[in-house]
């Protein structure tokens, strides 16, 4: 079993690689914190079964888990080919229609009825992740003849890509609406939204998701960097999904527009998650290019909240070694004083609240007195997510008495997230954040807590105290998590129920 000590998390891709209770074990204990369920791929009754596997392991680990469900969204897609397959050159033309027939050498089908009225004569389409280019000749309102600028094999459902264009699509689509429906009720903490092109698309998403179910804006088109600081706002989580942003940016786009975005939502305290292609190679090799680590490392060493692995622990022949090989090198960058450095020239002032204020000061103090942990109070999360936009040295221990929070918080950076009671008084808050501590190994007898909390205790958003408690000596092994199962999020003591989790290597 691996300690949990990383400050930057792995949220691993489940898939048919992985859709098991041994295989998902396995992920876990090689270092994945949180798991991505992708509703483009499998039925709601093999997802239900991934995610009661997660919470199977979860309450083994007694470690709450994050699970994502990251919905299709409006991906364009052609139709069908006769052939299956047909071979685009370079300079032919090429139709793409609404037509229903099947299509050939000389046109495919495209039915998304939207596209056509958000096309302009030298527009660029591109299909099958940019393998191939289309530049447009002349559109109308249900065709497009194109010139292939660059050709290749074209197969069936293929995805469609226009750079550039704003279309008048709907944020979810009608199986969206289903599958998020479905994931709600599973219990998932985040909705990873993709193809947002506009805020009003995490609003619209968050008003149909409720209020337990955090959202996720998936950056993949150049209209949702444009509004990136309104989306930003609305949103709970940013994921930069570099496959389709890849795509429709150029290249040599993409690295700038990354560390924008890990900068932009780190300062707002937002968790932000790295995506796609971060060991893409050990899909099929057990072993990483150095380009890959390096790429890793980056993710790293900008702060960002999570990585994220998706083929690679989906399909991938070696998934476990995957998640292994990425825990190795965030570790490996974590210990370089290199990272401590950059993460604090990026690091920003507080916003004039009492929690950054509070947050900031916990760190400051830690440091000063030489703490080995911070701990917080939270019931909305929000401190929590104060305290790791601070990116202190020290681990953050997150109480919470909410379990949907505690596995939302198991995200973000730095954050060891336990259920428990809220404090019932000062005392009580500081025993049950001292005991925690030191049962799971960031604080021995002797050493120096610091404690943040909002008086009177368990009310959302009132961070305004700072403690610090020095660990005395426990004659019992008593620990105040409660069990990792759903059930009533209501205070109740389970002093005597709960097991002591063994301190992970
Ligand atoms: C991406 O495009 O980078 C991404 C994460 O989206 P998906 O894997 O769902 O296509």
């Amino acid at each position: 079993m691996r300690r949990r000590s990383r400050r930057a998390k792995i949220l691993a891709t489940l898939g048919p690689a992985s859709a098991d209770r041994a295989a998902i074990a396995a992920l876990y204990r090689a270092g994945a914190d949180a798991f991505r369920l992708n509703f483009s791929h499998g039925s709601h009754e093999q997802t239900q079964a991934l995610y009661n596997i997660i919470r199977e392991v979860e309450e083994s680990a007694l470690h709450p888990i994050a699970v994502v469900a990251d919905l299709q969204g409006p991906k364009l897609r052609i139709g069908e080919l006769a052939n299956g397959t047909v071979s685009l050159r370079e300079g032919q033309a090429f139709r793409l229609d609404q037509g229903h027939a099947k299509g050939d050498e000389s046109r495919a089908p495209l039915p998304h009825e939207a596209v056509y009225g958000a096309l302009n004569v030298g527009m660029d389409i591109l299909l099958d992740d940019g393998r191939i280019h289309l530049r447009v000749t002349a559109c109308g309102e249900d065709f497009a003849e194109t010139e292939v600028v660059t050709g290749g094999a074209l197969s069936d459902h293929k995805g469609v890509n226009l750079p550039g264009a704003i279309l008048p699509l709907k944020a979810l689509t009608d199986k969206d609406r289903r599958d998020l429906a479905f994931a709600v009720n599973l219990g998932v903490d985040w909705l990873a939204l993709s193809f947002v092109q506009r805020p009003e698309d995490v609003a619209e998403a968050r008003m149909l998701a409720g209020p337990d179910v955090a959202i996720m804006a998936k950056i993949e088109k150049p209209s949702a960097v444009k509004r990136f600081d309104e989306i930003l706002e609305l949103a709970d989580g940013i994921m930069v999904a570099r496959g389709d942003l890849g795509v429709e940016l150029a290249p040599e786009a993409v690295p700038a527009v990354q560390k924008q975005i890990v900068r932009a939502a780190r300062d707002a305290g937002k968790p932000v998650v790295v995506a796609t292609q971060m060991l893409e190679s050990m899909i099929r090799a057990p072993a990483p290019t150095r380009a890959e680590a390096s790429d890793v490392a980056t993710a790293v060493y900008d702060g960002g909240d999570a990585l994220m692995l998706s083929a690679e622990t989906a399909v991938g022949d070696y998934a476990a070694e995957t998640v292994d090989m990425m825990h190795r090198i965030i570790d490996r960058v974590e210990h370089d004083p290199l990272h401590r450095q950059f993460l604090e020239a990026a690091h920003t002032l507080p916003t004039a609240t009492a929690a950054d204020a509070i947050s900031a000061a916990a760190h400051q103090v830690a440091q000063t007195i030489g703490a080995t942990a911070i701990a917080t109070y939270t019931q909305s999360g929000a401190t929590a997510f104060r305290a790791a936009r601070e990116r202190p040295q020290i681990p953050i221990l997150v109480l919470t008495p909410r379990l949907n929070m505690a596995r939302r918080l198991a995200l973000g950076w730095g954050l060891r997230c336990i259920r428990g009671d809220d404090a019932r008084d000062f005392d009580d808050m500081v025993e049950r954040a001292s005991r925690a501590a030191h049962f799971r190994g960031y604080a021995e007898e002797g050493s120096k807590l610091v404690i943040i909390a909002g008086v009177p205790f368990g009310t959302p958003g009132a961070t305004n105290l700072l403690h610090i408690a020095f660990i005395p000596r426990f004659t019992d092994r008593r620990d105040e998590q409660r069990p990792l199962t759903a059930g009533p999020d209501e205070a109740h003591d389970t002093r005597d129920q709960v097991r002591v989790p063994e301190i992970e290597r």
